[in-house]
């Protein structure tokens, strides 16, 4: 055999491998016998991947995809010209203008309501195909009833379909179809991965013929996981829980500490019920008095501690302004009608100790009052 030739077919023997862990199956495509058929369809690492969330959140399929937002995406095809889909008018920035590019496009229409609110069951059209929201939601952290949604949307219509994105509350804090939602989905970049060094998302159903829909969408329209992305997804899920156990205890430390200092106007943290939400992981909001907002700049920039940007949820802390971040895609009036201002904070938990985190937030805050006037121009530049 020519050496050439020789090199291309040199494999070593799988059979006989026996990895003690899975190892990456970096691979586009797969031998005729394989069960598997090319990676764009299906791939041993985002198989298990998806098994593991099936676990975590007790569902029945999961569909992994490329992000978060491939994940919301994908749901939406599932809505026809003439549908009507239902979103709650608190969630993340970039989910809200999705909707709105693709209604205008495919001509389904989208009504923004507060369903925090019981009354706004009320205002749901009849016709609803439907009805997408975050709980606890994004900004402010307040709840939405899913199983009341669910009755209520399914009454008016029975093939109406309840969607929560199940991102901030994680599968092991919240499980959305058991409250009779139809689908869970989340941006696996935030708790899943952990570390700010993955994206990933999925979708979670019970009923296969959803499943089956996703994963013919993800086939053809190529929102597949790359193999890498699962496997270190997989291997950060294997410490989702102590990690969560931890964001958890330092964030209900913080909270209550923010709530004791003067510049803290006010601080927002989801209402832990253990019935729906079970327990909470590292996201919390507060709001600075007006008179410190024009610092807001300034006050991140000091922070030793927490980075700025837009990554969440990971074993190092984060600060951010959602008017200028995760909401920067509305119009002002729609920042507006939220009720999101320049004021509120987003602090995101990581894994330090609180006693040190305590000290950075201080040390911060001291700065402020130390400063005469706000230093705008420099600092400006550096958030986004
Ligand atoms: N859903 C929520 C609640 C988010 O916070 C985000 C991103 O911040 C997304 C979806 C989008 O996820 P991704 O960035 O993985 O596309």
């Amino acid at each position: 055999m020519h050496r050439v030739t020789k090199a291309l077919h040199t494999r070593i023997d799988n059979q006989a491998v026996h990895p003690a862990v899975s190892p990456i199956y970096q691979n586009s495509a797969f031998t005729a016998d394989s069960t598997y058929f090319y990676t764009r369809k299906d791939n041993p690492n985002v198989a298990e991947l998806e098994s593991v969330l099936c676990s975590l959140e007790g569902a029945r399929h999961a569909v992994a995809v490329g992000c978060g937002m491939a994940a919301i995406f994908m749901t939406l095809e599932l809505l026809r010209a003439g549908d009507v889909l239902v979103v709650n008018k608190d969630i993340y920035g970039c989910s809200f203008r999705l909707f709105q590019r693709l209604s205008e496009r495919r001509g389904f229409s989208v009504k923004v309501l507060d369903l925090s609110l019981e009354s706004s069951l009320e205002e749901i059209p009849r016709d609803t195909k439907m009805v997408f929201f975050e709980t606890p939601t994004n900004p402010f952290l307040k709840t939405i009833r899913i199983r009341t949604v669910a009755d209520h949307v399914k009454s008016l219509r029975a093939d109406a379909l309840v969607v929560v994105d199940n991102t901030w509350a994680t599968p092991l804090f919240q499980s959305p179809l058991q409250h009779r939602a139809d689908i869970s989905l989340h941006s696996g970049t935030k708790y899943f991965s952990g570390h700010s060094d993955v994206m990933g998302g999925v979708l979670l159903v019970d009923r296969e013929e959803l499943a089956e829909e996703f994963r013919q969408t993800r086939f053809y329209g190529g929102t597949v996981l790359d193999p890498f992305a699962a496997w270190l997804l997989r291997r950060s899920l294997q410490t989702l829980d102590i990690r969560l156990e931890r964001h958890q205890d330092v964030t209900l430390e913080m909270r209550d500490f923010l709530a004791t200092l003067p510049p803290v106007k006010k601080v927002y943290y989801p209402e832990v019920d253990g019935s729906q939400l079970t327990g909470y992981g590292g996201i919390l909001f507060f709001e600075l008095h007006e008179d410190l907002t024009p610092r807001y700049r300034e006050f991140a920039r000091a922070l030793e501690l927490f980075e700025t940007g837009t990554g969440m949820a990971c074993v190092s802390s984060m600060v951010a302004q959602p008017y200028s971040g995760s909401h920067a895609s509305l119009t002002a009036k729609e920042k507006r009608d939220m009720g999101l201002q320049e004021n509120l904070v987003r602090l995101c938990f990581g894994l330090e100790h609180p006693e040190d985190l305590k000290r950075d937030i201080l040390a911060a805050f001291a700065t402020l009052e130390s400063a005469d006037e706000p230093q705008d121009a420099a600092a400006r530049a550096e958030v986004g």
